[in-house]
């Protein structure tokens, strides 16, 4: 069974998926890993970020992996800390607008999603790469939450800075993400996160 969780940054997607996964003995699938590692290795190489050739190509040549503990790995670098960085957040919308590069990641998603019973975080997933999925999940936030939310995750971050930034970055991401028509919407801004899971967790009791 595969569970699409889609939403905006900060909505609480990766929290919700992890925790879902580890209740359920599910398998869980970070495809914004996939592209934050991608954009990684371009500002590495010195690829430019509006080069879809030469970033299909890095892509295709650079299959990104997950080894134990939800490690990220690609081209041979441990990258689980480095994607996380401002830089990566600003360079990653631009990567993942192309055509070429998205087709590639989707298709290695789909091959790593094919097995056993999977969680797959995404912006697309319920609608592109796996349609078929049994539950799909769209979570939204206020701005406020959202904000705090990626506070909390950046110690000593400027709040006012990083809510600039997920305002940017939603902006630039709007292309890139992609909701289900038949995705089940939950509204995260007033739930703890336990709350949110037990919901899902109910979604995917009735489809069992
Ligand atoms: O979910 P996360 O914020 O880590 O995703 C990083 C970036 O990867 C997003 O800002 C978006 O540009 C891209 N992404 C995407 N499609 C997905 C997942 C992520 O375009 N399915």
């Amino acid at each position: 069974m595969i569970v699409a969780i889609d939403g905006p940054a900060g909505a609480g997607k990766s929290s919700v998926a992890r925790l879902l996964a580890r209740r359920l003995g599910f398998r869980y699938l970070d495809t914004g890993a996939m592209y934050r590692a991608l954009a990684w290795l371009a500002l590495e190489r010195g690829i430019g970020l509006e080069d879809d050739e030469a970033l299909a190509r890095l892509a295709r040549e650079n299959p990104v992996s997950f080894g134990d503990g939800e490690t990220v790995i690609v081209a041979g670098h441990d990258v689980t800390g480095a994607i996380r960085e401002q830089r990566i957040d600003e360079a990653v919308p631009v990567v993942a607008r192309h055509p070429a590069v998205r087709e590639l990641m989707r298709e290695r998603q789909r091959a790593l999603g094919q097995e056993g019973d999977v969680v797959i975080e995404g912006r697309d997933i319920g609608a592109v790469v796996a349609p078929d999925a049994a539950v799909k999940v769209w979570l939204v936030a206020d701005a406020s939450v959202r904000v705090r939310r990626r506070h909390a995750e950046r110690f000593g971050a400027d709040a006012e800075a990083l809510a600039t930034a997920l305002r940017e970055r939603d902006e630039r991401d709007a292309v890139n993400t992609h909701r289900a028509v038949d995705a089940v919407e939950i509204d995260t801004t007033e739930l703890t996160l336990d709350e949110v899971v037990d919901r899902v967790a109910a979604l995917v009791e009735e489809r069992r």
